[in-house]
């Protein structure tokens, strides 16, 4: 995929696990993690400054390094991708927070569209 498509899914990645944590981990000690993102082993320039809990930080990480190893144009639904990247219980996870932050954040159509890619 392009650059900037990997920034916008990551972004998006960002946003949903940010409110995932939020809503569910309110309690959580949480602790800040600054993301230098690359893709490709090109610096994009650009950081992602993120607040969350060890096991959303740990997902997020996941997702990202999945992301980031992917080896499609456009990446595909998980569910009908030809060579699924997630491991079954991290795919789950993935799932749970999609599903809680994408009617949280409200549904544009983008949005929509992306978040289907993880389900
Ligand atoms: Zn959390």
């Amino acid at each position: 995929m392009t650059q900037e498509k990997f920034l916008k899914d990551i972004h998006l990645l960002a946003d949903f696990a940010r409110c995932y944590c939020e809503g569910n981990h309110a309690n959580a000690s949480k602790e800040s993690l600054s993301l230098e993102l690359s893709y490709k082993g090109e610096n994009l320039q650009e950081r992602l400054e993120l607040f969350l809990c060890q096991e959303c930080k740990e997902l997020f990480l996941y997702a990202h390094d999945r992301l980031q190893a992917c080896p499609h144009e456009e990446k595909p639904r998980c569910r009908q991708c030809p060579h699924p990247c997630y491991e079954r219980e991290w795919w789950k996870r993935m799932a749970k927070m999609m599903r809680y932050s994408g009617i949280r954040l409200g549904f544009s159509k983008l949005k929509e569209k992306i978040a289907q890619k993880f389900r």
